[in-house]
């Protein structure tokens, strides 16, 4: 009787994808299981510095066929366009045309874009810095915007904080502002916000606070009391959004689009289905979803494929560690603040601010590059468990 391969199929080489990837090559016999990562684009992107790349600086491009050369896993370039769980298949679309992929487990990793909310002109007017692609039109406009120009970032989470400094640093020709719905940094400590405040600042970030963003228009944007806020060039960093593909296909998934999971990060309504990243709508260790992040992406990655790899043999799926632990953001590129979280996802008093919580960043995002340079860093010498004949589903695992 001839053994059919378990075929593995991971939607998404980002931070979440290409890490799970590598863990389950790492982890399961090639002799047993078929692993094929999806993407898109044929580099890596290292979203977590799309702002750096808009302000201008360069980052180091990494070709995802290089990343999984000699792991086994094999990468198609391809857009997914569309999911049948009922048949488990993957409709994708790439360079040689529409084509399908079939799975036995689906890692469904596509990550984020930017949300637009709806609100009018956004789409044709806006930039943002969610995708490697439009943060090199966004660094395309600015180049040509001149001496003076005029910015306005609309959001002020991480992502508008983190953009709003860098291009202010960067490019110090231009005016640059920050829309703000509530008050800046309001969910820091005293202390940090203290800090961040001075930070906007000395860098000459105009801030613009209890300001809705209602319209976006070519130069000028409108707020929700009609005041006009000039706007050469506005950038939308207003949260993310998730791909309509796991709805569409009629996956179980929350209000924000994200597919539920259970705690092991399986679809809690097609189980052949995981889900990790920003796409999954993971509860954490404190009861509340884990916000969309590198961090999390991590966290959901590492434990859905503990599951898959547990699943597979047979095995106990073990619980890992989905703790929410604080919130990293650069100010430019010589300050930074790291702002620990509690268990009720409030700010601890404690603080790290300055060079020190830069080079710290500095670290981290270094860190998580090499992770994914190398995705089946420590690959052991594979220990074979035999699988029962009578599964088709049992794999060897190695250890
Ligand atoms: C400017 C910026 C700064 C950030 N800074 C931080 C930070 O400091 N700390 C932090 O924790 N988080 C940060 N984030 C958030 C973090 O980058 C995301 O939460 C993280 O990338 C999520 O990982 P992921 O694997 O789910 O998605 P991604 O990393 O976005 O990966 C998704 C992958 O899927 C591919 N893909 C998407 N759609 C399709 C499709 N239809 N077909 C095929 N492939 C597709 C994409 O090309 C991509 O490779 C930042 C985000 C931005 C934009």
């Amino acid at each position: 009787m001839t053994l059919m391969k378990h075929r593995i199929v991971v939607l998404g080489a980002g931070y979440a994808g290409a890490f799970a990837a590598g863990n389950l090559a790492r982890r399961l016999s090639p002799a047993d299981t078929e692993i094929t990562v999806v993407n898109a684009a044929p580099d890596f992107v290292e979203r977590m510095r799309l702002h750096q790349v808009a302000a201008g600086q360069d980052i180091a491009r990494r070709k995802l066929a290089d990343v999984f050369a000699g792991t086994g896993v094999r990468l198609r370039l391809a857009r997914v366009t569309g999911l049948d769980p009922e048949r488990r298949t993957v409709a994708v679309t790439g360079e040689d045309g529409p084509g399908e992929l079939s799975y036995d487990t689906l890692l469904y990793a596509l990550g984020s874009s930017a949300a637009h909310h709806g609100v009018p002109g956004v789409a044709e007017y806006a930039f943002d810095v969610t995708g490697l692609g439009s943060a090199l039109r966004l660094r395309e406009r600015l180049d040509d915007l001149g001496e003076g120009g005029s910015v306005l970032v609309v959001g002020e989470g991480l992502t508008g904080i983190e953009t709003a400094t860098e291009l202010a640093e960067s490019r110090p020709g231009l005016s640059v502002a920050l829309a703000a719905r509530g008050e800046l940094g309001a969910w820091l400590s005293p202390r940090a916000r203290r800090h961040l405040r001075e930070a906007f600042d000395r860098l000459g970030v105009t801030v613009h606070e209890h300001t809705a963003v209602a319209a976006v228009e070519p130069a000028r944007v409108i707020t929700a009391d009609g005041t006009v806020l000039p706007a050469g060039v506005t950038v939308w960093s207003a949260g993310f959004a998730v791909h309509p593909i796991a709805a569409a296909a009629g996956l179980e998934v929350a209000a924000t689009g994200q597919i539920v999971v259970d705690r092991s990060m399986r679809s809690v309504s097609h189980p052949d289905v995981y889900a990790a990243g920003d796409c999954a709508y993971a509860i954490g260790e404190n009861g509340r979803p884990l916000p969309m992040s590198c961090a999390s992406a991590g966290l959901t990655n590492m434990q859905a494929t503990a599951a898959i790899i547990a699943r597979l043999t047979g095995d106990e799926v073990p619980v890992t560690g989905l703790k929410y632990f604080g919130n990293h953001i650069s100010l430019g590129r010589r300050d930074a603040i790291f702002q620990m979280v509690g268990e009720d996802v409030r700010s601890k008093p404690w603080y790290l601010g300055g060079r020190t919580a830069a080079r710290l960043k500095s670290g981290i995002l270094k860190g998580a590059e090499w992770g994914i340079a190398h995705p089946t860093f420590g690959l052991p010498t594979r220990r074979r468990r035999p699988a029962p004949a009578s599964d088709r589903a049992a794999v060897r695992v190695a250890a």
